[in-house]
């Protein structure tokens, strides 16, 4: 009888470890259906980029999907912004002639002596770089470049992305689609 006992306990105990052991494995497959079924998208590392110019050119969109983006908190806010003028600029001021940007796309704002802020245009912006790499050669790199994905495609071959002379093109999680910089 006592044995008989013992036993049933036992078949009881495996049965609930087996049903636990299910329920954990089914969770984990759960979890990595979930994972692989998460959509993809493209967007650049900007530690990566080297502001090469081709994000301007090689996008399929005729108007390229990539923009200019600012990390105010990164930003020194210089007034001899190396990102916003002409290496030896005639003028500190926003005489075309002065402007490293081509399209005009960078606002400059005087806030207080001697610091002015810096806000991109980004319907005027061509992705074209130099104010990137302007930034990143004498400034604090608070410009950098990132794929819009209100605007991106999303190609299952990203043009730009075979181009990138620096691997700096990858696919993110369309739920974090952007890889900001400290500050943004
Ligand atoms: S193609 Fe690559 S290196 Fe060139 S600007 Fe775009 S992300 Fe940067
Ligand atoms: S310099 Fe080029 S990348 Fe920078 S804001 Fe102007 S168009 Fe955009
Ligand atoms: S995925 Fe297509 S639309 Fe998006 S940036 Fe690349 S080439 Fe342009």
């Amino acid at each position: 009888m006592k044995d008989n006992q013992t036993n049933r306990r036992n078949l009881l105990k495996s049965g609930v470890r087996g049903l636990l052991a299910a329920g954990i494995g089914a969770a984990a497959v759960g979890s990595a259906l979930q994972k692989e079924s998460e959509e993809m998208v493209w967007q650049l590392d900007p530690a990566k980029c080297i502001a090469c110019g081709k994000c301007e050119t090689e996008c399929v969109l005729q108007e390229s999907a990539v923009k200019c983006v600012h990390s105010h908190g990164m930003c020194g806010y210089c007034d001899l912004c190396t990102g916003f003028f002409k290496p030896d600029p005639r003028n500190l001021d926003t005489g075309a002639e002065n402007q490293l940007c081509p399209t005009n796309a960078i606002e400059r704002v005087f806030i207080e002596d001697p610091y002015f802020e810096y806000h991109i245009n980004e319907e005027l912006c061509t992705a074209c770089g130099k104010c990137v790499k302007g930034c990143g050669a004498f400034g604090n790199g608070s410009l950098y470049l990132q794929v819009r994905h209100d605007r991106c495609l999303n190609c299952n071959d990203c043009a730009i992305a075979a181009q990138c002379p620096s691997q700096a093109f990858k696919r993110v999680p369309k739920s974090r689609p952007y890889i900001l910089k400290e500050g943004h």
